[in-house]
């Protein structure tokens, strides 16, 4: 919790959003009623993995894949907040959704996540993970979506976008479909945001630096934005 209130501390002032990124807000803003947090447009963010499932391992130090799911997904929570929405987690620590770690968690873990969305009725859904490659060389952000789903296939192409416009961004990715359970688990726009390649030391690095997560959070939360604006009703 800690690092969390760090995050929104450092998060809390308007001037951290880009221009674009504000007009957008306003225009939430102006959508969903600031008034009433009730009314608020709400999306939920996936933390990929945890517990047990560590996920994929950094090629230089070691870190585990769920500990940089849950850093980047409690900074992309702050971002998303600041500009008028409501956030669900559905994995809001490091431990996984399945209770015991007996014979079958994995699928109770998935389970679980496709009730909280669920529940959640969101405007979208951002699944944070980190990818893994056998040549170290291969970099950078890397977005997929579900086939059939038009509507997560423009959310994708967006955050794709943005992600490719980034200063750090050294080779442009095309957002690809994917057939994973997180974005065949509800008809809901989702996405799955593989935020960079814990195989190669220089993305490991950088996706370790707070100021960095933040970066790549701007990043998804301009391109959803643009999506909303844009691609909806
Ligand atoms: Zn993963």
């Amino acid at each position: 919790m800690d690092l969390f209130r760090k995050h929104r501390a450092a998060l809390g002032v308007a001037a951290l959003l880009s221009a674009a990124a504000f007009a957008f807000a306003v225009c939430i803003f102006a959508l969903t009623g600031t008034a009433s947090s009730s009314r608020r447009m709400t999306i939920v963010i996936d933390a990929g993995h945890g517990g047990v499932d560590g996920g994929v391992v950094g090629i230089s130090t070691g870190v585990k894949e769920s500990d940089v799911n849950l850093q980047i997904s409690r900074v992309m929570q702050a971002a998303f907040e600041e500009a008028g929405f409501s956030v669900v987690q559905t994995r809001p620590t490091e431990a996984g959704l399945y209770g015991a770690a007996t014979a079958g968690y994995k699928k109770r873990d998935m389970k679980e996540r496709a009730r909280i969305i669920s529940e959640a009725s969101p405007a979208l859904v951002v699944s944070v993970h980190q990818n893994f490659f056998p040549l170290s060389s291969r970099r950078g952000a890397q977005v997929f979506f579900r086939e059939s789903s038009p509507l997560s296939q423009s959310l994708a192409l967006r955050i794709q976008d943005s992600l490719n416009g980034m200063p750090e961004c050294v080779k442009k990715s095309q957002a690809l479909k994917g057939d994973y359970y997180i974005l065949n688990c509800s008809d809901y726009p989702s996405v799955i945001v593989e935020c960079g390649f814990l195989s190669n030391a220089e993305d490991e690095a950088l996706l370790s630096e707070e100021s960095y997560q933040k970066k790549i959070c701007y990043a998804v939360l301009q391109g959803a934005l643009a999506f909303l604006a844009s691609d909806v009703g």
